[in-house]
């Protein structure tokens, strides 16, 4: 199979090209793009008119939790600790059948898709343990629906109560002996999970690969979190982890271990490139100078960061110290939505209201070059996607430059980052083949498997309603956490958590 785009508007985001855009034709034979310039009407089994179309690399999202999909538009006003109650219950939580696992990635799959995005690493956790029904099922729905995806074994295997300062003293004996009662997960027996997830899809359908995701450095022993980076070296994929989304958390450093989660991570020897820490919002300039020197990736989840009140992540100083930064939508119950062009917008102007230095604020380019090349190298996809340069994976997308979002035209890279909704994606393709095209998924019935999912949710939300008045009993001590860590000082100060907190 051939196609070739003719006369386009390209943005290549290959590192001497950029934003900057050329005119060209694009030629893209099997999975790869193997042509990109003046090559006139050669033959392909599918011409794309590109006249008044401009065609990028597809966004990647970097960092996406598929099973909050449910949760979509459920939860206002709620900082991480808190919402995690309901989005992630310590008691009650429902084990979802593989159908409705399937439908809900499938969900995700396909708003992203038809929204720009043609690369996801979707962290997956799965009440109480991921089962490989389970897994596959999550697999299944990317093949099916056409993304290039990097899919998780989400693990936690300490005690939740022992992941958050405060709990054990705060939570009453008879609740934190229920919560107790949850168990954790076997370290030994997820690392087994995962060796079979990786003989299993590892590689699948040429753009499916599973990933090691330790949950984060307080909810994970070091054990465990030393195997799966040694699975991870040794199959060359990414170890994905959370660190410093909260000011909690940065407690919790100096709570837990007397050092701040970054440099615990440094002494455990877990920095390396592979490394994708989602967040990094409340690490130290030290902690920026280790990451800088480790070269690892950070997500910087701008959307699902204020949603929580979580704050703003330094990403400006943490490219300067060599850190590759890539863009997420995180959960879709702290996004309400995947759409990576939202995340792009948001991620431009954050920045400019977080210090008056415009040295520290994010051009339309930079954030291009997050949401393409920095995801797919956070990915460890670097050299396969991210960009369109002859000999890798055609991932790319094309939109209609004559839709609203780009009338007038005056600086592309500009119209992508402030204009553009995802609204004017004529066409995504992935892998060398057209997943979708005005507006619709190619490869699924969406209608039918929207229509099937509203099917099963009486059930699951009946269920879900007694699960959140369980959990609703911990709110009150896990609010006094929230509070008692916004009293002390990290040693860093974020927007919006000024000291005169409460007192307004
Ligand atoms: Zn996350």
């Amino acid at each position: 199979m051939s196609i070739l785009i003719t006369g386009a508007r390209v943005i290549t985001m290959a590192p001497e090209q950029g934003a900057r855009p050329i005119s060209a034709d694009i030629l893209i034979e099997a999975d790869r793009i193997t042509a990109i310039g003046d090559i006139g009407a050669g033959r392909a089994d599918t011409v794309i008119d590109g006249r008044g179309k401009l065609v990028m690399p597809g966004l990647v999202n970097a960092h996406m939790h598929s099973p909050e999909a449910l949760y979509k538009g459920r939860y206002d006003n709620m900082p991480l600790e808190l919402w995690m109650l309901y989005a992630y219950p310590i008691l009650g939580a429902q084990t979802l059948s593989p159908r409705l696992v399937y439908l809900r990635t499938a969900l995700c799959a396909m708003e992203s898709l038809k929204t720009g995005t043609t690369c996801v690493t979707d962290d997956v956790y799965e009440s109480p343990c991921q089962t490989p029904d389970q897994l596959d099922a999550v697999f299944q729905a990317y093949e099916d629906v056409g993304l290039r995806a990097t899919v998780s074994g989400h693990v936690v295997d300490r005690p939740f109560l022992d992941t958050i300062p405060f709990a054990r003293d705060l939570v009453p004996p008879d609740l934190c002996a229920q919560a107790d009662a949850q168990g954790a997960a076997d370290g030994a027996q997820w690392l087994s999970h995962c060796r079979d997830a990786l003989a299993r899809h590892h590689g699948r359908a040429g753009r499916l690969n599973f990933m090691v995701a330790p949950s984060a450095p307080q909810r994970c022993t070091p054990d465990l979190m030393q195997a799966a980076m040694e699975l991870a070296q040794a199959h060359d994929t990414p170890f994905h982890t959370h660190i410093l989304e909260t000011r909690v958390q940065a407690v919790t450093g100096q709570e837990f271990y007397g050092e701040t989660l970054i440099a615990y991570m440094k002494r455990l020897g877990l920095l390396r490139q592979r490394t994708t820490i989602a967040h990094s919002i409340w690490v130290t300039d030290a902690d920026i100078d280790l990451m800088g020197e480790a070269g690892v990736s950070i997500v910087h989840n701008v959307i699902s960061n204020q949603k929580l009140g979580a704050g703003v992540a330094p990403v400006k100083r943490m490219l300067r110290a060599g850190v590759n930064v890539a863009l997420g939508s995180d959960g879709v119950s702290t996004s309400d939505t995947t759409r990576m062009f939202a995340v792009m917008h948001a991620a431009g102007l954050i920045h400019n209201v977080q210090t008056p230095d415009t040295d520290l604020w994010l051009s339309a380019e930079e954030v291009l070059q997050c949401a393409t090349l920095g995801g797919a190298r956070s990915a460890c996809l670097g050299a396969q996607t991210g960009s369109l340069e002859p000999g890798k994976k055609a991932d790319m997308i094309v939109l209609d430059l004559d839709a609203i979002p780009f009338t007038p035209m005056n600086d592309p890279a500009n119209h992508l980052v402030y204009c553009e909704t995802g609204s004017s994606v004529t066409h995504a393709i992935v892998n060398g083949e057209i997943m979708a095209e005005a507006g619709t998924c190619l490869r699924v019935n969406e209608a039918e498997l929207l229509a099937e999912l509203r099917a099963e949710l009486p059930a699951f939300f009946a269920a879900h309603e007694k699960t959140e008045a369980l959990n609703r009993q911990f709110e009150p001590w896990f609010r006094e956490i929230h509070k008692r860590c916004h009293a002390r000082d990290v040693g860093v100060m974020r927007l919006g958590h000024e000291p005169a907190w409460g007192r307004a």
